[in-house]
């Protein structure tokens, strides 16, 4: 970490493509670096370290969340930003450019590429294509790896621990990326998980393999009354919509599960209820009210933890490198 505490060293250049590549040691430290963020965000609103930088952010997909967070990031660290996002039907993409084309023109303006695309592997395909950082904000049924970090570090913040907790992921665990991200990451630490889902919306096996072989003491239901009373944390997603071919079959699962006041009164009083947003019906808003209801409490440690990456991945000023 450099002398200002705010970037992550030997991160410099790096991509943010899968959870992957982040181990215990690391995720410590990007943690600890969003914890300076929320200190100084509470202070003084920001800090001018990446003042200059330009970050360009193409959604080819919706987003409401993760572009602005990345935007109030930069804008916190004294950047700017180029937003496609509403705009991609209107750019050269819909005249038929090929993402790496889009990308080769982007980083002639900006010095970092966030990325949502409905494709999975697009986030890799761009960073092969791109000499400037590629930030993966969600690659279709993938992965979306910032928002499992912040869903690890909100985790982390509220009940002060990650190993030995006993984790329920709820809903789509098939299409929904954020489920697999956090499954990969919570890998690396000694959790007990339970995935609740239909049995069409299981958990891809592979992914279900990889925590069993990281020695993870694994269990599927289809029942949340099963498990809620046993949970630390429950991070609950919506039915993926745009992932079905079948709308007929969509409208039968999306309200698959409804987490209301009755069914937290099973709940522990210290377990946490998440959900990466937007929730359609998943979570009665009854349940806001509940201390153990952290979802919005998580959408601000997204800030905190985009603005640890970012000023991590930039160089800093004088484009030196921290990096020896
Ligand atoms: N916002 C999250 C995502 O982009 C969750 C969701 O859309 O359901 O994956």
């Amino acid at each position: 970490m450099n002398e200002e505490g705010l970037r992550v060293a030997g991160m410099t250049g790096m991509d943010v493509l899968s959870v992957s590549q982040y181990e215990p040691a690391m995720l410590r430290e990007v943690f600890e670096v969003a914890q300076r963020m929320r200190s100084i965000v509470k202070e003084r609103g920001g800090a001018d370290i990446l003042r200059g930088r330009v970050l360009a952010a193409l959604f080819y997909e919706p987003s409401t969340r993760t572009s602005a967070s990345f935007i109030a990031a930069m804008q916190r660290l004294g950047g700017s930003v180029i937003p496609i996002t509403q705009g991609v039907q209107f750019s050269s993409v819909s005249k038929g450019e090929s993402l790496p084309d889009t990308i080769r023109t982007l980083e002639q303006y900006a010095d970092v590429i966030v990325l949502r695309h409905p494709e999975v592997g697009s986030a890799r395909e761009a960073a092969a294509a791109a000499s400037v950082p590629v930030i993966n904000a969600g690659d279709g049924s993938g992965e979306h790896p910032t928002q499992a970090l912040l869903d690890l570090f909100t985790i982390h913040d509220e009940l002060g621990r990650l190993d030995g907790l006993h984790v329920a992921m709820v809903g789509d665990l098939r299409f929904g990326r954020t489920v697999h991200s956090l499954t990969r990451l919570l890998a690396q630490f000694d959790v007990k998980l339970t995935f609740v889902s239909p049995e069409i919306l299981r958990l891809p096996l592979d992914l279900m393999n990889e925590a069993r072989d990281a020695g993870l003491a694994v269990r599927e239901t289809y029942n949340v009354a099963d498990v809620i009373g046993d949970v630390d944390v429950l991070y609950v997603t919506r039915v993926q919509k745009e992932r079905f071919t079948d709308l007929a079959q969509y409208e039968e699962l999306k309200s698959f599960y409804v987490i209301t006041p009755e069914l937290m009164k099973e709940a522990r009083d210290e377990m946490i209820v998440m959900h990466p947003l937007p929730r359609v019906g998943e979570i009665s808003p009854d349940v806001d009210s509940d201390p153990r209801a952290a979802y919005f409490r998580q959408v601000q440690n997204g800030m905190f933890v985009r603005m640890a990456l970012l000023a991590s991945v930039l160089p800093p000023h004088g484009g030196r490198s921290d990096e020896a």
